[in-house]
């Protein structure tokens, strides 16, 4: 029987190149991306922006009119208000990686339906895979209904962390919501994202250091 060569392992360097291959592949086909009937009223696509190899990936819910113009996720108020609340926890915003759910504007800034969300997963989860972050945070209610397929209210869930697919998930407020919010005082959606964003970074130095999850209490 002829014996079966054993083909060697690509090193670090080849699959890097294969990675960045396959994301600027994705990349352009979102750019292009003609799935669903929000490509007829946007302006661009916002596929995402930051860091593509991050440990820590940020997902909202779909681009505001801001975001719609500038091909860019969270450069509205709420976005200021995101780099704000990062930078006050000690994360560099350009260290992390940020997206959403549906990559075009859904007219008047409405929830995404489910649909769109259906047949714009690709993209997403394309992102996740490539991106391959520990730590994944979900900004308001419909990611986290699109991602931990719970019904749970956001104000019942945030700031604890799930296991879903190897990677620990935590639901935060929206920045619109806090922008709508505007109380600090204790117990108030300000004071518990504060709480939320300095365990996020502190969970995030452990697995820079680390490189695995096993510091993380779920649930
Ligand atoms: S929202 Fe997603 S699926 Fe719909 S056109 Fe844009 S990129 Fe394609």
């Amino acid at each position: 029987m002829d014996e079966i060569k054993k083909i060697p392992d690509l090193s670090a360097e080849e699959k890097d190149n294969a990675r960045r291959v396959l994301w600027e592949k994705a990349k352009a086909g979102a750019l292009s991306c003609k799935g669903c009937s929000l490509s007829a009223t946007r302006t661009n696509v916002v596929f995402g922006d930051g860091s593509e190899r991050s440990k820590l990936l940020l997902i909202g819910e779909g681009p505001g009119a801001d975001e719609d113009q500038q091909g860019l996720p969270f450069v509205g108020r709420a976005g200021q208000l995101l780099t704000q609340i990062l930078t006050a926890g000690g994360i560099d915003r350009k260290d992390v990686y940020i997206t959403n759910i549906v990559k075009c504007r859904p007219p008047e800034n409405r929830i995404p339906t489910p649909e769109e969300m259906i047949i714009c997963d690709q993209h997403l989860q394309t992102q996740i895979m490539l991106i391959d972050p520990a730590l994944i945070i979900l900004l308001g209610n419909t990611p986290t209904r699109w991602i931990l397929k719970t019904n749970e209210g956001i104000t019942k869930i945030r700031g604890k962390w799930f296991e879903w697919r190897g990677k620990a998930v935590m639901p935060m407020f929206h920045p619109s919501y806090l922008l709508r919010n505007a109380s600090s005082k204790e117990g108030s959606p300000k004071h518990l994202t504060w709480i939320d964003i300095q365990e996020v970074k502190r969970s995030w130095d452990i697995v820079r250091e680390t490189g695995n999850l096993s510091h993380i209490k779920f649930g």
